[in-house]
């Protein structure tokens, strides 16, 4: 296979959240970006890793030299232990806060794979051969990377999940001072035009603490349940600074990140946190991951909101980034509004863009 070529192709989490896996081949160099899983109804899937067989790209996963991995959640990381199963040799590289969010959700999986990762920084270069590789903020969650691979004087980014917008745990993503030609997006809302954010001092979050403070008024506890372990975090935080009366009892699976996180000194219980070792007697708010008890007095509290850039956001971004190819991915149909407008429909208008787009199926080969 010629040298100075570029191939994709997406192993899971094409056009859908779950599984997330995409195979780069820079000339003689296989990469994989993330290594997730996935499920639908609570059956677990993975990466069709052996789809990377049926590719003349590969004939032995032991060729894939390198994993990069963007962050935490589990859509992302969650597989990496199957494939280190099949290639006990590849190095594996994320940040060093990734790392520890990621052992305290894969436990005895995780240690099983610690010999294979480094821990890289932001704005760290690692020089392989052909390739020079670093490392950007991402925002979304604490320790989300974005990866920026220059190959023969291409500069390929990888955006992982990010948000242009800063959380309560962590800043804005801050792109690389260069001119990318090749965008890897992971798009969640990219076709989804009717989907606007409600973000930190908006709708969402300000919902969630005013149902939180009516039922703390009036005597009651809350159950607040989320659906990831971050957001979970996030809200301590939240509810710390805005309702900084309110007690809180936080469930297991959240109390790990936590310690996780204050391993590194970020700090995130105060003296009216406790670990949820039983169901408060005083009105207080429950942080919990699993669904609520069914006959329970407390109050019922979706915890959701979202870590990721809205359809304008996207829009904003990719114009701004402007690379020749955006391979768009972890980006679902929109099943909310039916809608068919995408980033592209968007772009196309707009004289200034240079950018076409590439809209990959998992399993799809693609020389870019
Ligand atoms: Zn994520
Ligand atoms: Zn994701």
């Amino acid at each position: 296979m010629s040298n100075g070529k570029i191939f994709f192709m997406a192993v899971g989490g094409a056009q859908e959240v779950g599984a997330s896996c995409y195979f780069l081949k820079l000339g003689e160099n296989n990469l994989l970006l993330d290594c997730g899983c996935g499920s639908t109804r609570g059956i677990r899937f993975a990466p069709k890793f052996s789809a990377l067989l049926d590719t003349p790209y590969l004939q032995d996963f032991h060729q894939v030299s390198h994993v990069f991995l963007s962050h935490a959640h589990l859509d992302h990381s969650a597989a990496l232990p199957d494939f280190l199963e099949l290639n006990e040799r590849a190095a594996v590289y994320m940040t060093d806060l990734t790392r520890e969010i990621l052992s305290a959700q894969l436990e005895e999986r995780f240690d099983k794979i610690q010999c294979n990762i480094s821990s890289v920084a932001f704005l760290q270069k690692i020089p392989l051969p052909n390739m020079r590789i670093s490392f950007h903020q991402a925002g979304h969650i604490p320790g989300a990377m974005m990866t920026l691979i220059n190959f023969r004087g291409k500069n390929i980014l990888y955006t992982g999940d990010y948000s242009t917008f800063p959380t309560r745990l962590v800043d804005a993503a801050m792109l690389p001072d260069v001119k990318i030609d090749i965008l890897i997006l992971c798009g969640l809302h990219a076709r989804h035009p009717n989907y606007r954010r409600f973000g930190d001092s908006d709708s969402a979050l300000k919902k969630i603490l005013r149902r939180i403070r009516f039922a703390l008024n009036h005597g009651r506890g809350v159950y607040c349940q989320v659906t990831q372990i971050s957001k979970g975090v996030e809200l301590i935080t939240l509810i710390n600074e805005f309702l900084p009366q309110a007690e809180i009892f936080i469930d297991e699976r959240v109390m790990k990140i936590v310690r996780r996180f204050e391993n590194v000194h970020i700090p995130i219980m105060r003296e009216q946190n406790h670990p949820l070792q039983f169901f408060p007697r005083s009105p207080g708010v429950v942080l919990s991951t699993y669904p609520p008890p069914v006959h329970s007095s407390l109050e019922i509290v979706n915890g959701d909101f979202s870590l990721h850039d809205d359809f304008a956001a996207t829009v904003d971004f990719v114009r701004r980034v402007n690379p020749k190819i955006c391979v768009v991915v972890h980006s679902p149909p929109d099943k909310l509004f039916h809608a068919e407008t995408t980033l592209e429909q968007v772009l196309i208008n707009d004289p200034d863009s240079r950018t076409s787009f590439i809209f990959p199926n998992t399993g799809e080969p693609f020389e870019l």
